[in-house]
């Protein structure tokens, strides 16, 4: 028995929320006792890359190298998953939650007739049968979902667990797949990314500024802390709103939401609407004149002071650590 785990990459490199599926995975199998945990990656990916989901925890990694299967072409990579499935004889998927992955999930579940349970964000309780927690409402509550099928698909909330990197380097083998013509009726033919930066929903760290920047002409202070960091920008609703900033990089309910390792909101209040696009946070800074404002409830770390003086000196100190 194994548990089965669907990579996803970009550009050739391997998705951090897809190495955090592998060690959920790796985790799981040590609970439940299903043996190894296998990953499966699809498209042209980088030798080193493919084995290096090994550290994350999975033993071995099939790789299907077609290269019709590099852009998310959905129905394909569905029927490439259930090939793996079959072949490893897996009663378990996991994979991260993603626009791709839940599409890929969909899709999956009905090919090899799985309970679907998507945004988890522990391991199941295995007391009592198969129960799994999810996020739901934009992170304000959970909801708990018994699995009665006796194959499972798992997709996986960013940061749901911390990532393994103790592992030893996978066994990488080729997976031969057998996809019919039909499976790439809808491909994608071209990607345009709306900024040269680093794309806000795929973030590792976040740097948003609100409506305390005062104005556009400022927001060079943001930039320079996100450069320094390797950060997205983000701003509030009220700042895409005035035009200050693009409407892409506006966070919340309403907006993106983001779910980076650490989170910097500068200037911005913590109206709840906010918040709601920023709760799956791993680490929350926040620099706020206000020492009442709201979005301190929700910091790990704040500094009240002006961001106008603040931030410089975070940005030198910053730039002197790193
Ligand atoms: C249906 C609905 C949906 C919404 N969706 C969203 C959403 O998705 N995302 C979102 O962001 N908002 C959303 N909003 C708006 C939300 O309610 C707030 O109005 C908004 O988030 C406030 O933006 P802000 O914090 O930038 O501005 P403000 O509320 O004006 O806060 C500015 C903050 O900057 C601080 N400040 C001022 N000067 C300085 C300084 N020099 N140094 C440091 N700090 C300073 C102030 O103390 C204050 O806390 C929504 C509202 C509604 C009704």
């Amino acid at each position: 028995m194994s548990v089965l785990v669907y990579i996803e990459q970009a550009e050739g490199k391997i998705k951090k929320t897809s190495l955090e599926a592998v060690s959920f995975a790796s985790a799981l199998a040590a609970k439940t006792g299903e043996g190894d945990v296998i990953a499966v990656a699809l498209g042209s990916v980088d030798q080193a890359e493919l084995a290096s989901v090994g550290k994350a925890g999975a033993t071995k990694l099939l790789h299907a190298s077609d290269s019709r299967l590099d852009a998310g072409v959905i129905q394909a990579h569905a029927t490439a998953v259930a090939q793996a499935f079959e072949k490893t004889g897996s009663k378990t998927v996991v994979l991260a939650k993603s626009s791709l992955g839940d599409a890929v999930a969909a899709r999956l579940a009905i090919k090899v007739n799985a309970g679907l349970v998507s945004n988890v964000v522990e391991l199941p309780n295995t007391d009592s049968g198969y129960i799994v927690k999810r996020s739901i409402y934009t992170g304000k509550a959970f909801a708990e979902t018994s699995l009665t099928t006796e194959n499972k698909i798992l997709a996986i909330k960013k940061n749901a667990i911390d990532l393994k990197t103790d592992g030893a380097d996978a066994a990488v083998e080729s997976l031969e797949v057998n996809i019919p013509d039909s499976d790439f009726g809808s491909k994608i033919t071209a990607t345009e990314r709306a900024t040269g930066e680093v794309l806000l929903p795929e973030a590792d760290i976040v740097v948003s500024g609100g409506r305390g920047m005062k104005g556009p002409e400022n927001w060079g202070m943001i930039e320079d802390l996100a450069k320094t960091l390797g950060a997205a920008t983000g701003c509030s609703k009220p700042v895409s709103d005035i035009g200050w900033r693009p409407h892409h990089e506006h966070v919340g309910q309403t907006g993106v939401k983001v779910a980076p390792s650490l989170y910097v909101a500068i200037g911005i209040s913590g109206a709840i609407q906010h918040l709601a696009g920023v709760n799956s946070s791993k680490c929350i800074v926040v620099i706020n004149k206000d020492p009442e404002a709201p979005f301190f409830k929700a910091a790990d770390y704040g500094i009240v002071g002006d961001a106008f003086e603040v931030v410089p000196k975070l940005n030198e100190a910053l730039k002197a650590e790193l």
